[in-house]
């Protein structure tokens, strides 16, 4: 199995040197080839996604991204710019089915906003659709107001529009995702006001029948939402649109508190996926040896579970991290008084002991 390591910019090398560490204890043959993406592919060939990197990507079976950006390149013309390197690999290895997990373990309960009994052991998993929705929905623009009481104004509009095909494919891969852990699927919709969302529910509807084994309910989104901050915990796997899934997934991870730990998939209709933090490239904190590597370690745990079949090693992995934080191992962003503060590599370190 061939995956291509992307680690990109700021701690993106730092954080990616981490997880191939781990990958590289795990008594598997995996090929791995690294090449530049952001501001590193931009350096090296003049453009954030090189097409040797893009050509990698699509020849391999999974993607590791670290991440990208870097305020030096704030001034190039928006095409040159790193994070569209993201962009770019979203669309040219069709990736449409956003896997966001919020996991909160026990030891850094007190790094959430929300009380630590609502939040503590909290382990739920944002499906969110990537590629469709208000957000491509055409037409859109600035144009004359045709109607109303405002006739004449200039107005701004999109469209929301889903495909029957789109919402088959993201509700496959949230039903497969929820047979992976414990079997329960929220639907998240506004069938009560968008046309688009009630032919959402249908259709999500229908494909349950070839899940019997998953439980589905619906809710509302703005219900979701209040339940989020309410009983996270009830929650096992969301399925939603582009555009709630983008708000719900960022409350979601806040209500972790720790940017750090969080990793994220993008998959493609053969759960071919790419791989990375939640997180940015940290330039602040680049080349200090601080950065937690643990989200990037996670998306690797991710990795061998969606796209590689290889569960047993992703729980070895998890198990592996949430060893470290019960040793009391924290870097910066998650110490507490009490703790030991470590800095990446012997975080990397004592996630490959804890390993063995
Ligand atoms: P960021 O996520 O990079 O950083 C936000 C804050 O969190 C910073 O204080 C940073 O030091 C801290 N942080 C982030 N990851 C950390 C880690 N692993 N360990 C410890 N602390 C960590 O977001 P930003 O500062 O808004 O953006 C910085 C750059 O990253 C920008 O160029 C932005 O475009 C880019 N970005 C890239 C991606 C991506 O590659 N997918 C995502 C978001 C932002």
């Amino acid at each position: 199995m061939k995956i291509a390591i992307l680690p990109g910019d700021g701690i993106g090398p730092e954080i990616v040197a981490q997880a191939v560490k781990v990958l590289n204890v795990l008594g598997e043959s995996f090929e791995m080839e690294t090449a530049p993406v952001g501001g590193a592919g931009y350096e090296a060939s003049g453009h954030p996604l090189p097409d040797a990197t893009l050509k990698l990507a699509k020849e391999a079976d999974a993607v590791l991204f670290g991440a990208v950006g870097d305020w030096k390149y704030d001034t190039l013309e928006r095409p040159l710019r790193p994070e569209q390197a993201i962009l770019g690999l979203r669309k040219n290895l069709g990736l449409f089915g956003n896997l966001r997990p919020a996991i909160l373990y026990p030891e850094l309960a007190n790094a959430s906003t929300l009380k630590p009994e609502i939040v503590s052991g909290l382990d739920i998993l944002i499906v969110r659709e990537l590629t469709g929705d208000i957000y491509f929905g055409q037409p859109r623009g600035v144009r004359e107001c045709p109607d109303g009481p405002f006739k004449g104004q200039r107005e701004g509009f999109d469209t929301m529009r889903y495909a029957e095909g789109e919402i088959r494919r993201i509700a496959h891969v949230a039903f497969q995702a929820a047979q992976k852990r414990d079997k329960r699927l929220t639907s998240v919709d506004k069938a009560n006001v968008l046309e688009t969302f009630q032919f959402w529910k249908d259709i999500v509807t229908d494909v349950h029948k070839e899940y019997p084994d998953v439980a589905l309910d619906h809710m509302y989104v703005d219900n979701a939402a209040m339940q989020l901050v309410r009983a996270p915990k009830k929650f096992d796997v969301i399925v939603t649109g582009n555009m709630f899934g983008d708000i719900l997934s960022d409350a979601a991870a806040m209500l972790t508190g720790s940017i750090g730990m969080l990793p994220s998939a993008s998959l493609d209709a053969n759960n071919k996926g790419l791989y990375e933090p939640s997180h940015g490239s940290a330039p602040d904190i680049a080349g200090k040896g601080i950065a937690n590597p643990l989200a990037t370690i996670l998306s690797a745990a991710m990795m061998l579970r969606y796209s590689l079949n290889k569960q047993e090693q992703a729980n070895r992995i998890e198990n592996a991290v949430k060893k470290v934080l019960a040793q009391g191992l924290r870097t910066v962003d998650i110490y507490e008084e009490g703790t030991t503060k470590v800095g990446t590599e012997e975080m990397g370190n004592a996630v490959v002991k804890a390993l063995a």
